[in-house]
């Protein structure tokens, strides 16, 4: 639930000065506790004393920056899941120890610089970490804090949860919009930037639909709610957010399954190395050496820990859905950043996605009725639709509408309306819905979309609607072509003259008309079928009566500003501010967040093979092996963090 990440998210960050701050608490402590321990190192070079006093002093720096790693790899062993990279730390820093006592050089030198250099390489990487989870916390600041409501003329503060769905909520310039509503007074600029990425204000004036997350930048604004907190727009966003972290992608199961095979290879491989050379030599008749071997495996466990990998490709997910929401894509988890990269074909739902499912009535044809009475009919039969011509309908009618005329309201997906209004039988929708009722209807030559109206089991006339495209869905399509998207594919339930005149406007390569909403599933199915390989398909919709479709798909994309709650439970990536050039953008995105991911794969485990090989043969010692690591880890963690950074693609 929300408010356990937020908590979450406080006990991270645990007030605001410290989020403000450079680091955190514990990283401030974990800093002092190296500085103490190197300052000891350097100390004891110049206080000569020998033997057994001596390695207790040694100790007290040992002890300093690793009495974690100690404990934590005790509570390994004790839990029986031994071989993780604490109980490596653990046992290669004691084996140097024992070496050291062993040969009686009284250099401990190493075991102690082992240990502090791997917890500035943790340091590092909690720095790393830290940073851009503020960078997603930013976006978690699009969560309001209160409501003013108005009482007996003084505005009172008041928590969103307790604010019920209808009140008048006011909102003062520079606050949040803490829930959905209506404007019902006031007019103002919105910064919506938070939410979609976009930088430019946003005019709103009286009667307009606002969402919670922007902010009111200009005006005071009276709105009435239109949703509870927990199904305001924030309340889904901050949702969304808080569970994309927990679907893993396959190359984080990649890691996964490395972390467990890993570890226990490379301590066999240790022991190998300490015990077979020196008894191959034994059994040769040489001296064995044993010491060196020993040194050697020491080394071999130190340099095997597998840190750059296993940070910075979490890292690098974390940072590619954090940059991507940051524009105003919202994505679900870094499986689909995974899958978005290798889509291939995209297929568009018409309403809402390519056009703005804005419909303006042109003409009233063949009515028996005055056009008032037909419009009055269809807006109030519609009048439970959530459907963009029923809106649309709804607006035209322009009146007030008194739902109690209505009743027995049925929606047919892909079809219409059917109702009575007045207890008069209504239907309203296209040729499919004549046919299905057995009414003879008139066919229209003019373009757009046909809404044929029954009243009373009679045809009474259509009316003819017609939508525009949004202004950037032809570039948009253009893009994705230039993206590499091989096949774009436009599926819609509105007549063929009207699809085909669209898709053609617009460039989209395939198009398929007079589809009900399961006709959908079925072509979706039918171009799922002729992807190849790894070539992926995505489906863009707003989830008006498409939601199987996107959750079908092997990625589904939502528009979510205009697009229904159902649409954005269903898809796996939301688009914030309903625009068709975010999909490219989104594409692009992923294939810098999976692109950045593979080089730090290859990168860490070249580096580390190599590394280990040196050791194996005798030509690096364990100070190189922890520069080495830790220089690995710095690239690969700096690598990670750029992608964050989208904003140009
Ligand atoms: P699209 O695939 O373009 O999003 P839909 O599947 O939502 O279209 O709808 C297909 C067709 O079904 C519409 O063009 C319209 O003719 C009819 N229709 C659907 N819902 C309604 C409704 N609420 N009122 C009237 N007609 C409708
Ligand atoms: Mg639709």
């Amino acid at each position: 639930d929300i408010a356990g990440w937020h908590i979450r998210l406080e006990n991270d960050v645990s007030d605001t000065e410290e989020r403000e701050s450079i680091m955190t608490r514990k990283q401030k402590k974990m800093l002092i506790r190296i500085l103490v321990a190197a300052a000891l190192l350097i100390a004891l070079h110049f206080i000569p004393v020998a033997g057994i006093p001596r390695f207790v002093l040694y100790l007290v720096p040992y002890f300093v920056i690793g009495y974690d790693i100690l404990l934590k790899a005790g509570r390994g062993i004790r839990n029986r899941q031994i071989f993780d990279e604490s109980f490596l730390m653990a046992i290669a820093t004691i084996g140097a120890f024992a070496l050291a006592i062993y040969e009686k050089s009284g250099d401990y030198n190493e075991a102690i610089a082992v240990m502090l250099f791997y917890q500035i390489g943790e340091l590092f990487q909690s720095y790393a970490v830290g940073k851009s989870r503020k960078n997603i916390s930013a976006l978690m600041d699009i969560r309001p804090d209160y409501a003013n409501i108005e009482v007996d003329g003084k505005l009172e503060k008041v928590d969103p949860d307790e604010v019920a769905v209808g009140s008048v909520i006011v909102v003062q310039p520079g606050e949040k919009v803490p829930l959905d509503g209506v404007i019902i007074d006031g007019t103002s600029t919105l910064n919506t930037s938070a939410l979609t990425g976009e930088s430019l204000p946003r005019d709103a004036k009286t009667g307009d639909e606002i969402i919670s997350g922007c902010i009111n930048m200009t005006g005071v604004l009276k709105i009435r709610t239109t949703k509870e907190f927990g199904e305001s727009t924030v309340s889904k966003i901050l949702e969304l957010v808080e569970n994309s972290s927990s679907r893993k992608s396959r190359s984080e199961d990649f890691i996964a399954k490395f972390a467990r095979i890993y570890p226990p290879a490379v301590c066999y491989s240790a022991l190998a190395l300490a015990v077979l050379p020196p008894v191959v030599r034994l059994v040769m008749g040489l001296t064995s050496e044993w010491e060196q071997w020993m040194y050697r495996a020491l080394t071999f466990l130190v340099t095997s820990c597998p840190c750059a990998l296993v940070v910075s490709i979490p890292l690098s997910f974390f940072a590619g859905i954090g940059g991507a929401s940051k524009e105003g894509v919202l994505i679900k988890g870094s499986n689909y950043l995974e899958t978005l990269s290798q889509v291939k074909t995209v297929v568009f739902d018409k309403t809402g996605t390519l056009t703005k499912g804005v419909f303006e009535v042109s003409a009233v044809h063949h009515s028996p009725l005055e056009q008032e009475k037909l419009l009055e009919y269809a807006a109030l039969a519609e009048c439970a639709s959530s459907h963009p011509i029923s809106k649309s309908l709804q607006k035209a009618y322009g009146k007030e509408i008194d739902r109690s005329r209505v009743t027995d309201i049925e929606e047919i997906s892909g079809r219409g309306i059917l109702a009575k209004v007045d207890g008069v039988s209504v239907a309203a929708g296209n040729h499919k819905l004549m046919e299905q009722l057995g009414i003879d209807f008139i066919d229209c030559h003019s373009p757009g979309t046909i809404i044929h109206m029954a009243v009373d089991g009679k045809y009474a006339g259509h009316i003819v609607i017609s939508d525009v495209v949004k202004p950037n869905s032809k570039k948009a399509i253009e893009q994705l072509h230039r993206a590499g998207v091989t096949k774009t594919v436009m599926l819609t339930g509105d007549a063929k003259k009207v699809a085909d005149s669209v898709a053609k406007e617009l460039g989209v390569d395939e198009v398929y008309s007079d589809l009900l909403p399961a006709d959908k599933v079925e072509k979706v199915e039918a171009l799922l079928s002729q992807q190849s390989g790894k070539a992926k398909l995505a489906f863009v919709g707003d989830g008006i009566n498409d939601a199987p479709v996107l959750s079908r798909a092997d990625i589904g994309i939502a528009m979510g500003a205009m697009g229904s709650d159902a649409a954005i439970e269903a898809a796996d990536i939301v688009l914030m501010d309903d625009e068709p050039l975010q999909i490219a953008k989104a594409i692009k995105i992923s294939r810098k967040c999976i692109g950045i991911v593979y080089q730090n794969i290859v990168f860490a485990l070249m580096v580390k093979f190599a590394c280990l090989a040196l050791v194996a043969l005798g030509a690096a010692n364990m100070w190189a092996a922890i520069f080495a690591d830790v220089g690995v880890m710095v690239l690969a963690v700096l690598n990670a963090i750029r992608a964050l950074r989208v904003h140009n693609l």
